[in-house]
């Protein structure tokens, strides 16, 4: 039976962890969570998906109050610039995508409108995506009148991670986690079964537990340095290893998105936060040096660097198995995918979730651990295709990176998906995957991937209902985004952190 756990680590994996376990099971498991100051943590993670929200609602998170005690912005989707062409642009808006007709999607008719001439951008059918460039943001009102987009408002949030793993921490101590400072320096093992027994701190205290969750980070020092788990590498399909992050100064009010620029051999970010601008370059260094990277990062800064840039090298794909005998890895010590659609947290997030839901009631059982490492698996193969699509529908070929991605053999789900698409613009979303169809397909267009025809059922509309259904759509949309306020004067009424 498992009476205490253990986690390991203190970044947004461990903190998120504790706190959702403390408030998931109250007090009746000891959790003590070590940390060491000394290692710190990554800091960087600042961009979300919208599924954190409904992680602070179980937490009871009071949304103004994280914002404000984060330097939090709101992020209504991700804007994708030279990725497909250099001068393209285009966004991945969270939220719905027009207006579906019953069993067929909204874009099904777009793409007939469009075959004709007749109808815009795809982001013009979509809030999400036409707020974000007019920088309007708001959280959908109460009284907001059903059946508009203004009822059911999609988005994530931008954040400090430094201050989002201190915020954690607060709510987690305040409801009985236990944190010892110290760096683990010995991981014993059960000489009977190999399951962790014990870590061993350099002061020489033993932590023994029963269920033992590493978040150490990339070190996986539980599940790598001392079960040897294994660790599927994913480089040749997402060739980016490496990343150069550094804050800058405002220069603006903040966008309400994140922006991802596609580079010779990667792709920058820049995350808008209250107080500052947080940037990187994830970039392959098999194709460009260190110092060409960085020295691309810091011409395209908005304000003044606030730092020097620091350098994160990482490996794409995760362990073998993300549990394995008492030991789970959450966070960057289970895998890695680079932060291309702000995935990581998210993935913190559905492991903790799983392991609630999967929690053992006796015995750590291997029918429980095959299908928590059968679920977990599934969802990082899909996010990791996601992922792929943005690289290799490409028609850029400016540079060897490019033509290595746009020419590269892709995993045969992802084929499939993309013939799929081609063929008559359809998309099933397999079983519980964490991107929708409108996330595909916006990205998928926004990667010029046009499909060849539209579903048949579009043709039982005359061409002018056709054409009076989309510009109804688009006209709502925009009524709609006329009515949103400013992202920085929602800040400024909601949940302006402190200047300081
Ligand atoms: C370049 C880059 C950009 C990213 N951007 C995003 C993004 O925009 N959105 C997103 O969702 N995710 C992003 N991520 C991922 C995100 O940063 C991580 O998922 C998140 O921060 C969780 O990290 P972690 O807690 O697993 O590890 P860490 O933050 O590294 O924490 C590890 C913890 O383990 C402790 N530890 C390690 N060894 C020992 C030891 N021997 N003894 C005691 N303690 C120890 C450390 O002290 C620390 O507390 C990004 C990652 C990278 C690399």
């Amino acid at each position: 039976m498992i009476k205490s756990i253990v986690i390991v680590g203190g970044g947004t994996a461990g903190w998120m962890s504790a706190c959702a376990l403390a408030k998931s099971f109250g007090r009746a498991y000891s959790i003590r969570l070590i940390e060491s100051e000394e290692i710190g943590i990554i800091g960087v993670g600042e961009a979300t998906v919208p599924h954190l929200s409904f992680f602070n609602k179980t937490l009871e998170i009071d949304e103004a109050e994280f914002i404000r005690q984060t330097q939090g912005t709101f992020k209504l989707g991700i804007q994708f610039k030279d990725w497909a062409r250099l001068g393209d642009t285009y966004i991945h808006g969270f939220g719905t995508l027009g207006h579906d007709l019953g069993a067929v999607p909204f874009h099904q008719y777009w793409l007939r409108a469009r075959h004709s001439g007749r109808a815009d951008e795809l982001s013009a059918y979509s809030l999400n995506a036409t707020a974000a460039p007019r920088e309007k943001f708001m959280v959908s009102p109460s009284d907001a009148p059903k059946n508009t987009p203004l009822a059911d408002i999609a988005y994530a949030y931008h954040f400090d991670a430094g201050r989002y793993a201190q915020y954690l921490r607060r709510y987690g101590e305040a409801r009985g986690v236990v944190r010892t400072e110290g760096k683990i320096r010995e991981v014993r093992l059960r000489a009977t079964d190999g399951y962790v027994e014990s870590v061993v701190l350099e002061n020489g205290e033993a932590v023994s537990g029963d269920l033992f969750i590493d978040c150490s980070g990339f070190r996986g020092l539980l599940i790598e340095g001392a079960l040897h788990t294994g660790y599927e590498d994913w480089t040749h399909w997402l060739p980016c290893d490496s990343a150069l992050a550094v804050p800058c100064e405002k220069v603006g009010p903040p966008t309400p998105y994140t922006r991802s620029t596609a580079r010779t051999a990667g792709w920058q970010w820049r995350i808008p936060l209250q107080h500052r601008t947080g940037n990187g370059h994830v970039y392959s260094s098999k194709f460009m040096s260190d110092d060409e990277a960085a020295s691309i990062l810091l011409k395209n800064l908005d304000g003044k660097a606030l730092a020097e840039p620091r350098q994160l090298r990482f490996t794409t794909g995760k362990r073998r198995k993300i549990w394995n005998k008492n030991v789970l890895a959450i966070g960057l010590a289970g895998g890695f995918m680079e932060p291309l659609e702000s995935t990581s947290i998210y993935l913190i997030q559905s492991a903790i979730g799983r392991l609630v839901l999967m929690f053992p009631t006796g015995d750590i059982t291997p029918v429980l651990v095959d299908r928590y490492n059968a679920q977990a698996s599934f969802e990082f193969e899909r996010i990791r295709d996601f992922l792929i699509l943005h690289y290799h529908a490409t028609e850029r070929d400016d540079s060897p990176f490019w033509n290595y991605c746009r020419t590269m053999d892709i995993p045969e789900p992802l084929r499939n998906t993309i013939a799929l698409f081609r063929d008559g613009g359809r998309f099933f979303r397999n079983a519980e995957e964490m991107f929708a169809q409108v996330s595909w397909v916006q990205v998928m267009i926004g990667q010029r991937i046009m499909p060849e025809g539209w579903h048949p059922m579009v043709n039982q509309m005359s061409d002018a209902d056709l054409y009076a259904f989309v510009d109804h759509v688009k006209s709502v949309v925009a009524g709609c985004v006329d009515a949103m306020p400013m992202h920085q004067q929602f800040i400024d009424r909601h949940c302006k952190a402190p200047a300081k």
